[in-house]
């Protein structure tokens, strides 16, 4: 059955470093085509941790070394990862539908901007991982120098962390609605949307990056999506994680997949999002349900063969 799906990619779909990218963006575009080709209709969203901090930490060292530069807003830092990753993004799904014969269907990156609500609590309390993994001494040293706030990521090392407010509302819905019906492969929400809160006829960039398994998710609802597919880098979603009694799950029901949040199973910042994302659109109308699985085993998980299932 053909159906409308939004796929949310994480890090490992777009690699670290820029010739990184240029390499990742290959195989996952093979991942999307895959899907285009068995006649679903794709949206595409994506993360941009590495790179909005790269951007960033670009712009604060020519603010030091030009004096007429003042600081780039971080909002303005994300625009800049959606428009560079969804350049490289775009045409590398052009030349992989291209490759396969499947000629025709155009692909465009819409610069998104995403509402946040300005009294979110989350910006008092920063939370969202960006940027590239420290030691601890040099942790220290970034907290110092450029006030930024740094925390332990997972036991992977430390790395700055910022607000990230909850998606409200999709600004440029409307446009990419109309690209969507017109059977045009959309990249929109990338890192999660820019965010922007109302000022009356205004939209004010804030200093913030959304987490775009949650905008991934509103894009979804807001698109009637049947299926919100997050691919990151495990095949499922685990129940006691990297313990000796570490579950694998292969189909979960919200009720069960709330229970097991509730537990405390779902690593914040990593994997509670993906879930609370997949529950979230789930239980918003009947038949919807999201998919949280690897990358390379998108066309696998939406025939059920493999992959996490979360349904009503
Ligand atoms: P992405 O860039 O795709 O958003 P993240 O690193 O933020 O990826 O989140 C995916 C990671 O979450 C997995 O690689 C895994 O290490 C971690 N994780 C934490 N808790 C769980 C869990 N309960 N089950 C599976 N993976 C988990
Ligand atoms: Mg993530």
């Amino acid at each position: 059955m053909k159906k409308r799906i939004v796929i949310a990619l994480g890090g490992n779909a777009l690699g670290n470093t820029l010739p990184e990218q240029m390499i990742a963006v290959k195989s996952t575009s093979k991942a999307i085509v895959d899907l285009i080709e068995e006649g679903h209709e794709v949206i595409i969203v994506h993360g941009n941790g590495p790179q909005v901090g790269m951007i960033n930490q670009a712009m604060i060292e020519l603010s030091r070394v030009d004096e007429k530069q003042p600081n780039t807003p971080l909002s303005v830092c994300v625009a800049m990862s959606q428009a560079y990753i969804g350049y490289d993004l775009q045409n590398a799904i052009r030349e992989e539908l291209l490759n396969r014969g499947l000629t025709g269907i155009p692909v465009a990156t819409m610069v998104t901007q995403v509402r946040v609500d300005e009294n979110d609590p989350a910006f008092h309390n920063p939370s969202k991982p960006i940027g590239r993994f420290m030691s601890k001494e040099d942790a220290d040293i970034a907290a110092q120098k450029y006030g930024h706030e740094m925390r332990e990521d997972a036991g992977r090392g430390y790395r700055r962390v910022v607000a990230s407010p909850k998606p409200m509302e999709i600004v440029e819905i409307g446009a990419i609605r109309t690209l969507v019906d017109a059977g045009e492969i959309v990249i929109a929400c990338g890192g999660g949307g820019i965010p922007v809160t109302l000022k009356g006829n205004h939209l004010r960039g804030a200093s913030a990056v959304i987490d775009k398994d949650f905008a991934s998710c509103v894009l979804a609802k807001e698109l009637n999506a049947d299926c919100l597919i997050i691919l990151t880098a495990v095949e499922k979603v685990a129940i006691n994680f990297g313990r000796e009694n570490e579950q694998w799950l292969s189909d979960l029901s919200v009720e069960e997949a709330q229970q097991y949040i509730e537990e405390g199973h779902f690593a914040p910042g990593s994997m509670l999002p993906k879930v609370q994302a997949a529950v979230e659109f789930a239980q918003s109308a009947p038949g919807r349900t999201a998919l949280i699985t690897l990358l390379e085993k998108a066309k696998d998980g939406i025939l059920g063969k493999t992959g996490t299932q979360i349904h009503q």
